[in-house]
Order: structure tokens, then C-alpha cells, then sequence
């Protein structure tokens, strides 16, 4: 094989699969190896478009080939800019020019939007072997290539869309979550510790402006989240698209977050004092975040405070901080789920289930 990086998917494949597509790889050109498309690689190898679109998503997983997103101006449909997921949210906010077709001021969605991925490895040294690969490449070169299938951003993709952190951000993060466990002198070095993680997690996602204590006549927030999905939605994103993230609509334009870094099971106050709040400000929904997992009354209490005056409080423990930071699940996904057991009252673990 010439990546063997490709043998840790093997058994998750047909092996027969993974050899042609370890020879496919290995016979691109240069230019090729920088933007591998799912329509190309699903008629090289003969395979349907799902088994081309797993595959590759696989192989971005193993840091083979790298996943990257490309706005196409939406009359030619020819390149007008190469992005990555931690800027496209700010990048369809922008108007652009194509250079191809001189049209001028694009109105760019998510619907033109394309996921190119390109290759990040070398063929391994010993199987560099020029006499191995095929001199004659007849795949058509990409570049010319009109596309004919619109690849739309899947629900996964559009949360990596709305969330998306780099590695360096993860680093910082897993910094943070290590600190709300260190020995503070005092309490309020301690709930600063839980609070700094959390704003820096809320402004990682990008539609997301949050705000360190905000103080009021009357109160004092932890953390105040402005949700500005509800400017942009309608400039990035056409409506088709909006039904897939519409949770993001029950979080209101503006949400808080209450954040609790105690040796213990969160106190019921807590809850009652943010549902008090919500309500004197209007606002539909809040976070508790805090170290140990909720009590039991938390459930009982959203589910009450939901049926009564529409408004949904979630709550966050470290358990579900590291899923989002150590495991790298989408934060997006941790909140919808929350949401939704909310909404339903559920007892079942929705994880596993098709509603995410
Ligand atoms: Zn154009």
C-alpha cells in the first residue's frame, strides 16, 4: 500500500474498497491531491455517493486528506474562495466578486457552498515506487471539471459550520477544564476558573457573542450569550437549510449562563434564581454550567418551568465539558440533545438516537 496510515480503517471497509481507493491516491496529480471531491472519488471508484462521502469523512478523521469547505460563485459556479470551517460563518457574511464571470456583489449561502478534501500525506517512503503507479493517469483533471452535483452541507456539517475549534483552541481549552479542578486560595479564583472556560468555549462558536458578568440594577449574570444567528440566518443560509439548526432559534437573541464550580451537587436556588431572571428579562433560555452533574430536581424543575412559561434551562456538567473538549464532540450537538430532553421529557439516551 502507499499510505499505510489507510490500514487503520481497514476493518471498518472492504479491504477491496481501501486498496483501490490507497491506488486512487496514489495516482492523483499534484493539483488533484489539493481538492478531492466525493462525486470524483464515488465514480472512480464505482462506489455510491454515501460510501464515497464515509470514506473520505474517515480519512479526515485519521488526518490522511483534510476536509475543507469552498464557496462557488452561485452564477458560474467556478472557485471564488477557499475557507476552512472556523471562518465560513464569517465569510458568508461577506459580499463577494467573481473573477471568472464579472458578477459582481454575490449573495453567497451555505447552498454554495462545497467540501473539497485534499491530500495531507505522502505516499510511505518504501512504497514510493514510480514503477507502481500507473504513468498514465486518465482521471479528468478536477479543475475543468463542471460539477453537476451540488454537495449541500449535511446536518454534521453544518454543525462543524456553526462550531468548528482548531486544535489550538482544544489545547486551550483542555487548559481551562484542568484549571476548574487546581486548589484555589479563595472561591472566587475558583468560579472565575469554571467562567473563563466557559466563555471561551460559547466564543468558539460562531454564530456566538458571550460576555463575561454582565451587572444589572438588581442582578448579576455570569455569562451573558448574544445568539446572532437570528441577523445572520437569513444573509447565510437558505431556508431549506435553517430546519436543520432551528433549535438554535429556542436559545433566543440573547441567553445566560450561570456557572457553579463547587465540590458539590449544584444547589435547586440556582435554578430558581436564573429561571427569575429569565423571566424579569424575557429571555427563553439558559445554561447551568457546573462541576458536579445536576440533582435530580434539575429535570423535574425544566420540565415544569418549560410547560409553564416556554422558557428551557439545560444544564452542563464536567462530564459533558469533557465530552466536548476531550473527546471533541460537537458543542452544537450536547445542546440539542439537552433541548430535546427537555422538550420531551425523555428517559431514554438520545445520543444513540436519529433526533441528533
Ligand atoms: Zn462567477
Amino acid at each position: 500500500m502507499y499510505y499505510h496510515t489507510l490500514l487503520t480503517i481497514i476493518d471498518k471497509l472492504p479491504k477491496e474498497l481501501i486498496e483501490s481507493f490507497d491506488l486512487y491516491l496514489a495516482r492523483l496529480t499534484i493539483n488533484q491531491k489539493q481538492q478531492i471531491d466525493i462525486s470524483h472519488v464515488s465514480i472512480k471508484l464505482g462506489i455510491e455517493y454515501e460510501v464515497a462521502e464515509k470514506l473520505l469523512n474517515m480519512c479526515h478523521k485519521i488526518k490522511l486528506v483534510k476536509k475543507y469547505p469552498v464557496i462557488m460563485c452561485p452564477v458560474c459556479e467556478r472557485k471564488i474562495e477557499e475557507t476552512n470551517y472556523n471562518n465560513l460563518y464569517s465569510d458568508l457574511k461577506k459580499d463577494y466578486f467573481c473573477s471568472h464571470c464579472d458578477e459582481e456583489e454575490l449573495n453567497v449561502t451555505t447552498d454554495n457552498v462545497y467540501i473539497f478534501y485534499k491530500l495531507l500525506k505522502k505516499p510511505d517512503p518504501n512504497f514510493n515506487n514510480k514503477k507502481n503507479i500507473e504513468k498514465k493517469n486518465n482521471t479528468k483533471s478536477i479543475e475543468n471539471k463542471s460539477f453537476t452535483q451540488k454537495i449541500l452541507l449535511s446536518t454534521e456539517e453544518l454543525y462543524d459550520f456553526l462550531y468548528s475549534p482548531s486544535e489550538k483552541n482544544y489545547d486551550e481549552m483542555t487548559k481551562k477544564l484542568n484549571s476548574i479542578d487546581a486548589n484555589y486560595e479563595n472561591t472566587t479564583d475558583k468560579g472565575t476558573s469554571l467562567n473563563d472556560l466557559i466563555i471561551y468555549l460559547l466564543n468558539r462558536c460562531n454564530p456566538f457573542k458571550a460576555t463575561k458578568l454582565v451587572i444589572t440594577e438588581t442582578n448579576q449574570f455570569d455569562c451573558t450569550v448574544v445568539n446572532e444567528i437570528y441577523i445572520d440566518i437569513e444573509k447565510v443560509m437558505p431556508k431549506e437549510s435553517i430546519g436543520k439548526i432551528s433549535f438554535l432559534n429556542e436559545m433566543g437573541s440573547i441567553f445566560l449562563c450561570e456557572c457553579k464550580n463547587e465540590e458539590k451537587t449544584p444547589k435547586g436556588t440556582y435554578f430558581q434564581k436564573l429561571h427569575s431572571i429569565l423571566v424579569q428579562n424575557k429571555l427563553t433560555f439558559g445554561i447551568i454550567f457546573s462541576k458536579f452533574p445536576p440533582p435530580t430536581t434539575y429535570k423535574i424543575l425544566a420540565r415544569e418551568t418549560y410547560l409553564t412559561s416556554n422558557i428551557i434551562i439545560i444544564s452542563i456538567d464536567k462530564i459533558d465539558l469533557e465530552k466536548i473538549i476531550i473527546d471533541k464532540k460537537n458543542f452544537f450537538e450536547i445542546i440539542k440533545l439537552k433541548i430535546i430532553e427537555v422538550k420531551t421529557n425523555s428517559t431514554t439516551d438520545l445520543s444513540s438516537t436519529e433526533l441528533i
